[in-house]
């Protein structure tokens, strides 16, 4: 066992949300290690890039290295029905304006690699395969993390604790915080990467598509080099996979049962097992405590529909970084105050996506989605947010506002066409 020196602050996970923090408290002069429990380049998934996201990667100072990567560039997003008699498509160029035209259509590998590399280029110390597994001997000023790393065990002595281990979440149940779902039922994701898979011609080729059906909705997120992540979600109950069946044949029957995600995969081959993860949102009671910030999902996960997880993490991981640096500089905690600020605020971007995907879940919903009124300017305001635009100004408030109104009445009067295929 080995007691390093103390750190200034100790970050659980390398993914984007602990790599963006990383590189963000190392610029600003803090001594960082980072521990991340596999060894990089790991898969993951979530390859859907937002443009607000871009002013993020600026902002940590990755984002040339990212424009000379190689992805494909993602201009936009469609919504399509999964019997194709629907199709509704978005460009961010034409809600944006030009300085948000496009983002990036990610193998996460190769992304998450290129982060981490960055955090470590601007002073992190990074540990792979290292696994963070408590946290002990908590003071006012300090805590210690017990990690299994390759060569053992170590112990690792912070001021500050950054939680950025994703889904896992390693600390809020450790700290006491209370976590709470956000979504009525449970729902699994099936997906893998084919190589084959019909794309759009043009600009439109890195366009995410989402296709909608009655039991769930299907991805496919153009990939460079020719290859196509596609996944479908399910609710758990329906799949049926706790009841043995294979993942290649509820994949292959929720293909088969949607005549315009069939036609896009004819002739596609399979590059690698499907894997299937759970899909579930959740977040916890409060994101921060005096000493520990939770970034990204090991904060709260949101429904993947609308591509918003990167984004999110890399959001919540910089403004950790910034609440760290303010409160260290003067040597002390965070306050009660900041604690609470800092979970306000995160919160309140997560909200923002959390009732437009109630409304894309909602069968009434979805046909107003797909047939929003141009006359009020709804297109340009959803356009916006699915941008990743999470402080929407006075007028898209109310745009979206009326669209959820809108929704709501859909359910009684007919305000939209409706979408037979999904009932
Ligand atoms: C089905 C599905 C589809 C999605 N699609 C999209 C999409 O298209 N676009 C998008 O933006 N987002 C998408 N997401 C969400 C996205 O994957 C996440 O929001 C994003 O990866 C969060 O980043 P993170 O850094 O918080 O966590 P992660 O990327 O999960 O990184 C956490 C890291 O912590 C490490 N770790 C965990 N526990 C420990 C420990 N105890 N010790 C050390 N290391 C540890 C892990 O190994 C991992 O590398 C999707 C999610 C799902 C489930």
């Amino acid at each position: 066992m080995s007691l390093a020196p103390i750190y200034d602050v100790a970050i659980v996970g390398g993914g984007p949300a602990g790599a963006a923090a990383g590189a963000q408290l190392s610029k600003a002069g803090k001594r960082v290690i980072i521990l991340e429990k596999e060894a990089f380049p790991r898969f993951s998934i979530g390859e859907s890039l937002l443009p607000c996201g871009n002013d993020l990667l600026r902002e940590i100072g990755v984002w040339e290295k990212l424009e000379n990567a190689g992805f494909l560039r993602k201009y936009g997003a469609e919504f399509c029905t999964g019997d194709g008699s629907r199709l509704q498509r978005f460009w961010f160029g034409q809600n944006m304006g030009t300085s948000h035209e496009y983002s990036y259509q990610v193998e996460r590998a190769h992304f998450d690699q290129l982060l981490l590399d960055h955090a470590r280029s601007q002073g992190c110390e990074v540990h792979e395969q290292t696994r963070v597994e408590t946290i002990d001997h908590q003071t006012a000023e300090s805590m210690t993390l017990q990690c299994a790393g390759l060569n053992g065990a170590i112990t690792i002595k912070t001021r500050w604790i950054i939680d950025a281990s994703g889904r896992s979440a390693f600390s809020g149940g450790k700290i006491g915080l209370h976590r709470r779902s956000t979504q009525k039922s449970r729902r699994v994701a099936i997906f893998g990467h084919f190589e084959g898979v019909f794309r759009n011609g043009g600009k439109a080729e890195g366009h995410i598509t989402i296709a909608r059906f009655a039991k769930g909705w299907f991805w496919l997120i153009p990939l460079a080099g020719g290859r196509t992540s596609v996944g479908v979600v399910l609710p758990s109950k329906d799949a049926g996979i706790s009841s043995g069946r294979g993942l290649e044949e509820i994949f292959q029957e929720a293909v088969d049962s949607n005549d315009e995600v069939r036609t896009r995969l004819h002739g596609a081959k399979i590059m690698a097992p499907l894997r299937a993860t759970g899909d579930y949102s959740w977040k916890f009671s409060r994101f921060a405590t005096p000493r520990i910030l939770l970034t990204g999902d090991a904060a709260g996960f949101v429904d993947p529909i609308f591509s918003s997880g990167v984004m999110l993490a890399l959001k919540s991981a910089v403004l950790a970084a910034e609440y760290i640096v303010r409160a260290s500089d003067s040597d002390r905690s965070l306050t009660r105050w900041e604690c609470f600020s800092y979970t306000r605020e995160v919160t309140g971007w997560m909200q923002q996506y959390s009732q437009i995907i109630r409304s894309f879940y909602d069968r009434a919903g979805f046909e107003v989605f797909m047939n929003p009124s141009p006359f009020l300017q709804i297109p340009g305001s959803i356009g916006r947010l699915l941008g990743g635009n999470t402080h929407p100004g006075f007028l898209d408030r109310l745009r979206l506002a009326v669209f959820h109104f809108i929704c709501t009445l859909q359910r009684f009067v007919r305000m939209a066409p409706p979408i037979h295929s999904l009932r």
